[in-house]
């Protein structure tokens, strides 16, 4: 008999990710055994959208043999009890009141849970990358915008309104710039990719930490004060949840530790309560998959829970 085998999607505006996690006989996590990416067509709507992803499950079903349970990450917020999508910032077309969750369920036969994709992240680096052998890590995504959530014991821990973690709208300087949210001088509207590179005038966020590091003044300066606001926000999270590690992935992340850097000493300098070689910033290690890999470990998650449930009575 083969080993049980886990299916995660990551729905992105551009790509639809895949991956297969299957349980290791000789460990206590599930290994990585499939990945592959597909266009998304995010132009042709919801309901195509729908169908792609029923389709790339059933194709990679296919190709690596039957799966316990379907993962979808998605790239917003949706009910946690229906599955249907209530904000789709970043995809076009008529999604809020669309159910993703239904639909891959009967398309492909198995028990599928729907995640927030900043969560998938971090369950994933938190599970079998870079956050791995901590106990509270917190997770944080700098790009386009900037997402974050808490992973406490191996779970994430979602708050009683499913977005405790989300760094991106904690505000730090309260007569800041106006955020998407509605509110003024959140992180997110400090300190996204955008903010950065207006900041140093310079098209993309990674040039601008290639000219910081060959000493471009602007350039400098710019990563200096996104640091700070990024470094504000990451020593509240070392106040508050109290990690033992912080995993730090996203967009900007392409630029590696001349990104990281600044950041790690912005935050250290701004900690007094937790010794600051104490303090555990590191690049997220799974890559472009890691929203995939956790969506798998969503499922995988969600049916340990009805099998304890179920074993010990409960409904
Ligand atoms: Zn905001």
């Amino acid at each position: 008999m083969s080993a049980d085998r886990y299916l995660g999607l990551d729905l992105g505006g551009t790509n639809i990710k895949v991956a297969v996690v299957e349980e290791d006989p000789g460990a206590a996590q599930p290994r990585i055994v499939f990945t592959a990416r597909h266009a998304t067509h995010a132009e042709l709507g919801p309901q195509s959208v729908t169908d792609r992803l029923i389709a790339v499950a059933r194709s990679t079903i296919d190709e690596v043999g039957p799966v316990e349970t379907a993962g979808l990450g998605v790239p917003g917020l949706f009910q946690a009890d229906t599955g249907r999508i209530t904000l789709f910032p970043n995809l076009p077309g008529e999604w809020p009141g669309h159910s993703l969750r239904d639909p891959i369920a009967e398309g492909v036969r198995v028990p599928t849970t729907v995640i927030n994709d900043t969560r998938a992240f971090l369950l994933a680096e938190g599970t079998l990358g870079a956050g791995r052998r901590h106990r509270i890590v917190f997770g944080v995504t700098l790009g386009t915008g900037i997402g974050g959530s808490i992973m406490i014991d191996g779970r994430i821990h979602l708050g009683a309104f499913g977005t405790a973690g989300e760094i991106g709208h904690q505000v730090i300087a309260t007569d800041g710039p106006l955020c998407g949210c509605g509110h003024n001088g959140c992180l997110e509207a400090l300190a996204k990719a955008s903010s950065l590179t207006e900041l140093a005038g310079v098209g993309d966020a990674e040039t601008v930490y290639e000219r910081a590091a060959a000493g471009d003044e602007a350039s400098i300066a710019a990563v200096k004060t996104v640091a700070g606001y990024i470094g504000t926000g990451l020593a509240n999270v070392v106040t508050l949840p109290g990690p033992d590690c912080i995993v730090v992935g996203g967009g900007i992340m392409a630029a590696g530790e001349i990104a990281l850097d600044p950041i790690r000493r912005a935050t250290r300098a701004r900690v007094r309560l937790v010794p600051a070689d104490a303090i555990c910033i590191v690049a997220a290690e799974l890559g472009d998959f890691a929203g995939a890999i956790g969506a798998a470990l969503a499922g995988r998650a969600q049916a340990a829970d009805l099998s304890a449930r179920s074993s010990t009575g409960q409904k």
